[in-house]
């Protein structure tokens, strides 16, 4: 196995991590962020590349690129999940881990933004390939890892199986049990009631919080849903049991519109028993993914991937209010279009926070050895969704910009603070 630090703050045009760069930039000019800290934070400290060697079903070995990248441990340990899909690069991972600074920083949490990844297709490789793989990777960032030092957890194409894994294989490196290494990990092995809904939850929330500025009836707004994994399936479910009618749903196999209402429990139990997948439920009438971003919803929520609501889409897009479920769903340029048309974006970094701040809970319970009820988890996530959220607005307020611009300064401000106080040297 290869293991080789590669230069970070390395930037491709067009690339993710610009993306970030570009409204980090926008928040600090506006809050008159201090240079030193801009300069530290455009850069992420440490980037990890490795060559895992994994020996496949059919006894050959095959080689996988992977990366774990920590953005900041200002605030504390560095937290974030780990992505198996085809794209993982360089440039995602440093702009996930950036994210993942300013997300903690938003949810008041004590850690600091770290993100891994393995280039593949989890679709592709068995069970025992998945496994080999998973430890393979530990093994590489059995350094890297730490319960007071970085702390994965899922992300796209993982769950609480591969952290499972990962937990059982830090283990037996280390020599003793650190249930607080991973977060999502399965509930019997340490892992938090709540956890696995804990993103789509806070979803939920940061809806009916921008619902309430808004002056929005629950009983009046339709809402659209891109994705239908972990945070879009129970996004749905949680936003539909507020009595909120979802009137469409996709995932990577099909989109579904439905004026009247999707049966959301329904489209839950058919995925369920269809490979996870939405492919031939009959709840709506079949549209494409394009459509679904701009078909007719007062709130939209895309919970799938990055970079779908784009120049070229923002300005058919129909809703009033998007919810960003997904990390990096919109692009800067349809930000400005998004903003001309009045549109209120509750952006990623603050949405999607609820997951980490179950995360959050997991490790605090490890570390304690004593475990919450999951009406206890909820309630205290619940609270400090909304006490973020009303952080962020008095930020947008107050410096007179948009909600995702508000959130970066709500993060930037509490790790500058950080920053002066631990001293640069
Ligand atoms: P997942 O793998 O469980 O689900 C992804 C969903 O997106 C699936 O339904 C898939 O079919 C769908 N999808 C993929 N490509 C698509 C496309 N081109 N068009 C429409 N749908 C498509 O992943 P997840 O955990 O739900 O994560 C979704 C997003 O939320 C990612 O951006 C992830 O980084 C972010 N996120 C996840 C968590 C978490 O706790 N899981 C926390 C914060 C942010």
């Amino acid at each position: 196995m290869a293991t080789e630090t590669v230069q970070p703050g390395a930037q491709n045009h067009d690339s993710m991590f610009d993306s970030v760069l570009a409204r980090l930039d926008a928040a600090a000019r506006l809050m008159n962020l201090s240079d030193d800290v801009a300069k530290i934070l455009r850069n992420p400290q440490k980037l990890v590349k490795v060559s895992l060697a994994v020996q496949m079903d059919n006894g050959k070995t095959e080689i996988f690129e992977a990366y774990r990248c920590i953005h900041s441990t200002t605030l504390g340990p560095s937290k974030g999940g780990i992505r198996y899909a085809m794209d993982v690069c360089q440039d995602e991972v440093m702009a996930l881990a950036a994210w993942m600074s300013f997300k903690c920083a938003v949810a008041n949490l004590p850690y600091g933004g770290g993100k891994g990844g393995v280039k593949c297709d989890p679709k592709k490789l068995s069970l025992g390939e998945l496994e080999r793989l998973t430890r393979a990777y530990t093994k590489s960032m059995s350094d890297v890892f730490g319960v007071n030092k970085d702390i994965p957890a899922p992300d796209m194409g993982t769950s609480g199986r591969e952290m499972a894994w990962l937990l059982d294989e830090f283990n037996k490196i280390k020599g003793e049990d650190s249930p607080g290494v991973v977060t999502g990990k399965p509930i019997v092995l340490g892992g938090s009631l709540g956890r696995d809904a804990a993103t789509g939850r806070g979803v939920m929330v940061a809806t009916i919080c921008a619902m309430e500025k808004l002056n929005l009836d629950l009983k009046e707004v339709t809402v659209a849903i891109q994705g239908f994994g972990n945070v879009g399936s129970h996004a749905a479910r949680l936003i539909a049991e507020q009595d909120i009618k979802v009137v469409a749903i996709s995932d990577h196999t099909t989109a579904l519109y439905n004026a009247n209402g999707i049966d959301i429990k329904a489209a839950i139990a058919y995925a369920k028993n269809n490979g996870n997948v939405l492919k031939g439920f009959s709840g709506g009438t079949s549209i494409t993914n394009a459509e679904l971003l701009t078909c007719k919803c007062d709130i939209l929520v895309p919970a799938a991937i990055q970079n779908v609501i784009t120049a070229e889409i923002a300005p058919s897009v129909k809703a009033r209010l998007i919810i960003e479920g997904a990390n990096g769903p919109t692009t800067p340029e349809a930000d400005e279009i998004l903003k001309d048309k009045g549109v209120i974006v509750v952006p990623d970094i603050l949405a999607n926070g609820g997951g980490v701040t179950v995360s959050y809970f997991e490790w605090v319970q490890n570390k304690m050895g004593y475990y919450w009820p999951e009406a206890e988890v909820n309630q205290k996530h619940d609270l400090s969704m909304q006490v973020a959220f009303d952080n962020v607005w008095n930020n947008a307020t107050e410096y007179k910009t948009t909600m995702r611009i508000g959130a970066y300064i709500t993060a930037l401000k509490k790790i500058e603070l950080g920053v002066n106080f631990k001293g640069k040297f």
